[in-house]
């Protein structure tokens, strides 16, 4: 059995921790943005000055402020200014359009809307507009060098900007102005985090402070991160990743966070040669697209020791080819929205198992107070070895989704959240994931879990990726549908790869039809979009 790590279940918020970091160590760099470097007081004086002029525009505890930000240091900022003051932060995907943002800014009702101004286009000004948003504060990208260097406001650039305050000038407005001192207690709302949307209509996670504490010490004391870490903010910090992995990490270790504005291999090859970082988490796909960019292959990245990955299945070959190319092992990670951070992860100095039922790699053993089991209809554990949904608990879960009590009932069952991932442990303590609960397909009464289908078309050298879904089927209820893009240069049929499949597979799990597109739709953490693939949803994908 492997033992998990202990970590004192302690009600320091990470607000607590970065207000440690003021007295502790002021001057140290805590954040890195192009060639730029902000101190640990630098972010205190500019979250101070933010959160006094929030507070006289009556923002109180409680109150709501959305994000919709890519990577810029103004995250931060705004994130520890929106603590100060006790009030929830709720974070936006800013790739999400007016439509998707309205349905958020509606469920979510924010006074206040921190915007990156290329962002704010007319979809989202009419979204804002017609929500409970009184008060839209922009600013660009690069506007914190004006506020650190004290010199001139950049001008917003954006036409019909009317009516929204720039921040860097609201900041400089109240330079020096202390907020009134204030504590968020770990039961606090800290972040309201809309789930990735796989599963349909999207869900508010209420991260809690102690939610949000709790991952930044499971990344730290995992992967053992101290004051020398150099953390490469791959991922982005809308999403939980970055809240625990990139944020709340940095704050627990002491550590130091390079923020990417834009995810690029030469933009990640250009840091890693100059900052050297040494832990990093993101999606697979990151690591995928360092390990086939020409310019990435002959960096070197040997800083960077440890690294992980979560959010979606990882091929043993991909942790393989990244291995030897730059020398360190991916482990994977596995959690969700709702567990805040990692709840499963393969522990340092060790290589995840091939699972015995599957080919899939193992997501780990569970990290620090999570308690992880694998339940059955009834709820309850069933016994090593057996498939059953895998169900969470501990400080790092949340309590409830944001004014949602039909979607509270349906996640928890005896204490636990319902994760809706099926899998099994085995006998030495480590979790296999077999596939999404949601995605099963029944077909003439049999199971077909579309991960396997698709993980045979893999094995076909001219698919490039695969997503498998189930299309109603008089005769068996559902029947197996797979959509496949291909690798540039090869061509194949489908009924090649139907016949590919049939020979490999049971006969109620191949594929009956399989459709040839340019590209399959994915989240933002690299998720096949099952639902966007299902008949009816995406005509265009379902052409002949
Ligand atoms: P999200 O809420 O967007 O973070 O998505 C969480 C879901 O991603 C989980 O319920 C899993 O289905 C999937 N997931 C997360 N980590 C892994 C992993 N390491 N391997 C496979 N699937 C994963």
């Amino acid at each position: 059995m492997i033992e998990s790590l202990d970590s004192a279940d302690d009600d320091e918020t990470a607000l607590d921790m970065f207000r440690a970091l003021v007295a502790d160590s002021p001057d140290s760099p805590l954040l890195d943005y192009f060639d730029n470097s902000l101190s640990v007081d630098d972010i205190d004086r500019l979250s101070d000055s933010l959160a006094a002029g929030l507070s006289d525009g009556g923002f109180h505890e409680g109150d709501r402020l959305a994000l919709y930000l890519q990577n810029v240091p103004q995250y931060v900022v705004t994130l520890l200014a929106v603590w100060k003051l006790k009030g929830i932060a709720v974070a936006i995907n800013p790739m999400l359009t007016g439509h998707e943002v309205s349905k958020l800014l509606a469920d979510s009702t924010p006074k206040v809307l921190v915007c990156l101004d290329e962002l704010f286009t007319l979809g989202i000004a009419t979204a804002v507009a017609n929500s409970t948003v009184t008060r839209v504060i922009t600013t660009s990208p690069l506007d914190w060098r004006a506020t650190i260097a004290d010199s001139s406001i950049v001008a917003n650039t954006v036409d019909g900007l009317d009516g929204c305050e720039d921040l860097s000038e609201l900041i400089k407005h109240n330079d020096n102005r202390k907020p009134p001192h204030l504590s968020p207690v770990p039961d606090d709302v800290a972040v309201i985090t809309y789930t990735s949307g796989t599963t349909g209509v999207p869900k508010g996670a209420m991260n809690s402070h102690r939610n949000v504490a709790t991952g930044g010490r499971a990344y730290r004391d995992w992967f053992g991160l101290g004051r020398d870490d150099i953390i490469l903010g791959i991922a982005p910090l809308f999403h939980v990743t970055g809240l625990s992995g990139h944020i709340a990490s940095t704050l627990a270790a002491g550590a130091r966070l390079i923020l990417l504005y834009r995810f690029t291999v030469d933009e990640v090859a250009r840091v890693v040669r100059d900052k050297r970082p040494t832990f990093t988490v993101g999606a697979i796909t990151a690591f995928i697209a360092l390990a086939n960019s020409p310019e990435v292959r002959h960096a070197d990245l040997a800083s960077l020791t440890k690294v992980a990955s979560g959010g979606a299945p990882v091929a043993a070959a991909t942790i393989d080819n990244f291995e030897d190319l730059f020398g360190s092992y991916i482990h994977n990670v596995y959690g969700m929205t709702e567990t805040t951070s990692p709840v499963l992860a393969v522990p340092m100095n060790s290589r995840a198992p091939v699972g015995t039922q599957t080919e899939a790699l193992s997501v780990g053993v569970p990290v620090i107070t999570a308690d992880v089991a694998v339940v059955g209809d009834d709820g309850l554990p069933v016994a090593v070895g057996e498939l059953g949904e895998v169900a969470v608990s501990g400080p790092q879960v949340i309590t409830g989704y944001w004014n949602n009590p039909a979607a509270d009932a349906e996640a928890f069952r005896n204490g636990r959240l319902l994760t809706g991932d099926v899998g099994y442990r085995d006998d030495a303590g480590w979790f296999y994931l077999v596939d999404r609960r949601k995605d099963m397909i029944i077909a003439s009464g049999y199971k077909v879990w579309p991960r396997e289908v698709e993980d045979t078309l893999y094995k076909h050298e001219a698919v490039l990726e695969a997503g498998v879904v189930g299309q109603p089927d008089d005769y068996r209820g559902e029947s197996v549908m797979a959509f496949v893009s291909l690798r540039d240069g090869f061509e194949t049929t489908p009924q090649e790869l139907i016949d590919f499949c049939r020979s490999r597979m049971a006969a109620y799990k191949y594929p009956r039809e399989v459709v040839i597109v340019d590209a399959i739709p994915k989240t933002v953490t690299g998720k096949v979009l099952r639902r966007e693939l299902r008949p009816g949803i995406q005509p265009e994908l379902h052409r002949p």
